[in-house]
């Protein structure tokens, strides 16, 4: 039998549950549908024999307890327990980590500069922040800045804020924004903190909330597409496996039909084609939305790196670490400590140590380039923290796309990403880090969720 909803989520990551939670509680039926074995995405955390929890790769999430994460998680009744606060930025330099201020001598001068961005960045509205969406961080810190040392400090806290690998093509606008939202509410240019559990101390209360409001989520289901009748969503067909014996690669299965007049693809924006038809002849989406889809779709970064277990800390201070250029990868570096944020994600005395380096979208694909970068990576680390080779608990390495949603260049960030809303097509709805939202990746999914279901509740559906 067909069954039916007001609405479908594809998809439970951050930005899926936000959604699917926000409709459950404005007393929606609503069913979200996750392909992977638990929800969370690309948050998805894992417990390892031994007392370990993991992450997919290094994650924070900036303005921590003030983050549109944790709104959401509060919006939704529930709250997320926060780690600690990244201390400070240190810096690998001349064999050492230092602290990012100590390594930049301020003339009063320079002092009066960086004081004096900082006031007018904390001013900005949001149409002076938008003007600024195709313009890159160089350009705008070089109309405003005059001392380069205060450029320079300002170009690596924009390094360390995104995630493209050259810092002074980053978009000024989205920059510009994160910076506004930590001076007003932390009065820091950047804050970032690790919640108590990692990843999934946001993910599991999103989940909760949704269920306890009488949500149905469905994991290890995957959407085959989503289907329409005319210009309006009817539904979505789910993959069945049927009685086949040969793999996947050989065999179609069959399909589920759930209704609903109302389907969110909380999915990247490069996942979007495997769920809906976006041909240029054949798509009910219009000509010109699908010319910016293909610009965009992979406009995207890479990260790989390790997740490094030890026997016991090579670092042990809850600080950011970053390298702006690794020796032999010729990439920039960011590492951070998680058990020195919430020491409960390791075995007592024992450490984590995340580590990743960002990398282009094509250098994932290409396994023999990924290799030679992970093995030189590797060689870099061990001199990053020396005896690091004798406290390994394990490692392995890892590799993602998709770490900050679209890349934040010029022109990719605020009003040029894709609506939540689909142009003419009713009931099809968009939601995560790569449509409409502000902030750092996860904060810019969470933010695109509460718009979402705004919209979705102001037509009535
Ligand atoms: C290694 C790494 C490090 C990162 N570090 C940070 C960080 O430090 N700070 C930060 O703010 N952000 C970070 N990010 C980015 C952050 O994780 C993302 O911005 C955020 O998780 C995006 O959430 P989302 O809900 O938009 O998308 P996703 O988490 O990608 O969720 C989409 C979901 O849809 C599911 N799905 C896809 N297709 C189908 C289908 N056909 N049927 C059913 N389900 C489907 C997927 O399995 C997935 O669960 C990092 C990401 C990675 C990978």
């Amino acid at each position: 039998m067909e069954k039916s909803y007001d609405a479908v989520v594809i998809g439970a990551g951050i930005a899926g549950l936000g959604v699917a939670g926000l409709l459950q509680k404005a007393g929606k039926s609503v069913l979200c549908v996750e392909k992977d074995a638990s929800p969370g995405g690309r948050m998805q955390g894992f417990d390892i024999e031994g007392g370990w929890r993991v992450d997919i790769g290094l994650h924070m999430v900036e303005l921590g307890d003030k983050s549109s994460s944790a709104l959401l998680v509060k919006e939704l009744g529930k709250e997320v327990l926060w780690g600690r606060f990244s201390e400070t930025v240190e810096v690998f330099k001349d064999g050492k980590w230092r602290n990012l201020l100590e390594l930049v001598s301020l003339s009063q001068n320079d002092v009066e500069q960086v004081k004096g961005a900082m006031k007018e960045i904390a001013s900005m509205d949001d149409r002076e922040i938008e003007a600024n969406d195709a313009r890159s961080w160089a350009d705008w810190l070089k109309s405003r800045v005059k001392s380069r040392v205060a450029r320079d400090l300002f170009e690596v806290n924009g390094m360390i804020m995104t995630t493209v690998p050259e810092a002074s093509s980053m978009a000024a606008g989205e920059i510009l924004y994160i910076a506004r939202e930590n001076l007003r509410k932390k009065r820091d240019f950047l804050t970032a903190a690790y919640p108590k559990g990692g990843m999934l101390g946001i993910i599991e209360p999103l989940k909760a909330a949704f269920e306890e409001a009488g949500g149905e989520l469905l994991i290890s289901s995957e959407i085959d597409r989503v289907l329409f009748d005319g210009n309006e969503v009817e539904g979505v067909a789910l993959k069945r496996r049927g009685a086949s014996p040969y793999p996947e690669s050989f065999y179609i299965g069959g399909k589920q039909v759930v209704k609903a007049p109302v389907v969110v693809c909380a999915v990247p924006l490069w996942s979007l084609d495997s769920i809906i038809d976006l041909g240029d002849e054949s798509s009910l989406l219009p000509g010109w939305w699908l010319k910016r889809y293909k610009d965009l779709k992979y406009q995207t970064t890479g990260l790989i790196g390790y997740t490094i277990a030890l026997k016991e800390p090579v670092y042990d201070k809850p600080n950011f670490l970053s390298a702006l250029r690794l020796e032999r990868t010729g990439m920039p570096f960011q590492a951070f400590v998680p058990s020195a944020f919430d020491p409960d994600v390791s075995p007592p005395g024992k450490s984590i140590l995340q580590t990743d380096c960002v990398v282009e979208v094509k250098q994932v694909f290409d396994k023999f380039e990924l290799n030679r970068l992970l093995d030189s990576m590797w060689e870099d680390i061990k001199e990053l923290f020396p005896g690091i080779e004798k406290k390994i608990e394990w490692k392995f390495p890892y590799k993602c796309i998709g770490c900050d949603g679209l890349a934040r260049k010029p022109a990719n960030v605020g009003i040029f990403k894709p609506d939540v809303v689909a142009p003419g097509v009713r009931g099809l709805y968009f939601a995560g880090d790569t449509y409409r939202g502000r902030g750092l990746a996860v904060n810019s999914a969470a933010v695109s969720a509460r718009l979402c279901a705004e919209r979705i509740l102001e037509c009535g559906a």
